[in-house]
């Protein structure tokens, strides 16, 4: 399990990022919201998708676990 979290802002494309917490481009803590303990990338990103409309990976994040 690892933890996550998306960011409440939109960035221009209209994507709010999931990021692992561990992620060391990480924004601010108020301007994320917490997703949860979660199995995958993969699982959390589905949950991010009940929160936001548009939803995407960090590039840094899928870069160091290779997950688009
Ligand atoms: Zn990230």
């Amino acid at each position: 399990m690892a933890e996550f979290y998306i960011e409440k802002n939109e960035r221009e494309t209209g994507d709010h990022l999931v990021h692992f917490s561990s992620c060391k481009v990480l924004p601010r803590a108020d301007s994320l919201r917490y997703l949860g303990s979660i199995a995958s990338f993969d699982s959390a990103w589905q949950e991010g998708k009940k929160v936001y409309h548009q939803v995407s990976a960090c590039t840094e994040c899928a870069a160091k676990y290779a997950i688009a």
